[in-house]
């Protein structure tokens, strides 16, 4: 029996995770933490029967206490909440499957306490890697990557040793928008840019995927993840989502991981490593493929994706500040209060605002981030 902890339980990852939960009666669930959705955390708790559960907000974990009472299910509410989930004895792995830089204290959290991470919040990483790798090497606690990309990466490599790396072949959809021309973007609607041609996500990285921000931040996610540096890792952009991803070997072989587009695959991967079990759905059939194709990231049009580059050459505080702009920009963006092209306008005016913190300390990640959304609000109060 492995017993697993979800932050996150709510969304698109941890609504997934319990699918995979269902199917596998080896896994048992024993918290889950979600923002402020008490009623679905309400059927989750009486279908999984959790010891523990968080919501965010005290009014929310209230709500939910008088609901779930006859259940036995202790309830608790924000940071402190999180934080008693990830170290809580009774779980083995926790998965990662909250929104933003607020997963970064919970996973460090899990962390020391001996828990293997399944890690599908990437801005942990993008922003604080530099404190979680070397952590998780010296708890000995497994970072499982959830990112589809990731798992393809970590499954072509399959334990091979990192200096046997050539380059990293980080594959991308190129998203909704692909082949158009800047002047074709500057009309974009919300639900354009949500109408994602391969994976159903969350609102927040199916934006990230239309302005390809969110390869971006996979980019900084495997250069911690692998510990390639970042002229290695070369982004291709492959329309049918087949190829989630591959390594290059410095003997000119290359490793690649394919399967329909299923992020059940990746989460039941990093749930049962190095074990793999069956899992239902679409099988890809070669003959009914047509073609898969491969084409160059446009980083002109696309400027989410040159601007990671550069704050991860920037590195310290710099990705911190990449995500947090982005993460305004975008929640705006969703408002209906800027346009899709300015969103990485303002990321990258954050970008030439700030002074680089080296090897900043959580403190600093989260002053950062702080900081960064209030720029980015005097920045857009001053557009109007
Ligand atoms: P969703 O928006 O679908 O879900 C986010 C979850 O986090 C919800 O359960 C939400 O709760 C919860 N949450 C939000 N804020 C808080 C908070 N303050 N405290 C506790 N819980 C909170 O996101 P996704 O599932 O799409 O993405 C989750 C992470 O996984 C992101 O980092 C994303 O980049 C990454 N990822 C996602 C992929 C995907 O296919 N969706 C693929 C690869 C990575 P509530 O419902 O109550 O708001």
């Amino acid at each position: 029996m492995k017993k697993i902890a979800i932050l996150g339980s709510t969304g698109s990852i941890g609504t997934q995770t319990l699918e995979v939960v269902r199917c596998n009666p080896e896994l048992r669930v024993v918290a889950l933490a979600a923002g402020s959705n008490v009623e679905k955390m309400e059927e989750q708790i009486r279908e999984f029967k959790p010891v523990l559960a968080a919501m965010w907000s005290e009014e929310a974990a209230a709500q939910l206490r008088s609901r779930v009472a006859d259940t036995g299910v202790k309830v608790t509410a924000g940071m402190e909440g999180l934080l008693e989930i990830a170290v809580m004895p009774e779980s083995q792995v926790l998965v990662t499957a909250i929104v933003g830089m607020i997963g970064i204290r919970p996973t460090i959290a899990a962390i020391e306490a001996g828990k293997d991470i399944a890690l599908a919040n990437k801005e942990t990483l993008v922003t604080a890697g530099h404190i979680i790798m070397p952590l998780a090497a010296k708890c000995k606690a497994a970072i499982l990557p959830v990112d589809s990309e990731h798992s393809a990466i970590f499954q072509s490599l399959n334990g091979e040793p990192k200096d046997r790396i050539e380059k990293i072949l980080l594959t991308a959809s190129g998203g909704p928008f692909r082949g158009r021309r800047r002047e074709q973007l500057e009309h974009i609607q919300v639900e354009d840019a949500l109408n994602h041609p391969n994976w159903s996500m969350g609102r927040k990285i199916t934006i990230d995927s239309s302005t390809l921000v969110n390869k971006g931040l996979e980019v900084m996610e495997a250069k911690w993840l692998f510990g390639v540096d970042l002229d290695r890792i070369q982004v291709v952009v492959h329309p049918q989502s087949i190829i989630h991803s591959a390594v290059q070997y410095v003997d000119g072989a290359i490793m690649a991981q394919m399967g329909t587009p299923d992020m059940k695959l990746p989460i039941q991967y990093a749930l049962f490593y190095p074990d793999r079990r069956f899992l239902g759905g679409k099988r890809v059939d070669f003959f009914e493929l047509a073609q898969i194709t491969f084409e160059k990231p446009d980083t002109e049009v696309f400027t989410g994706l040159s601007l990671a580059y550069q704050a991860a050459e920037a590195g310290g505080s710099m990705p911190t500040v990449y995500n947090a702009a982005n993460e305004k920009a975008v929640s705006l963006f969703l408002d209906r209060k800027i346009t899709f092209l300015q969103i990485p306008e303002l990321i990258g005016k954050a970008m030439e605002h700030h002074k680089v913190i080296e090897a900043p300390t959580v403190e600093q990640i989260l002053e950062t981030e702080a900081e960064t959304y209030e720029y980015i609000l005097g920045k857009v109060k001053l557009l109007r």
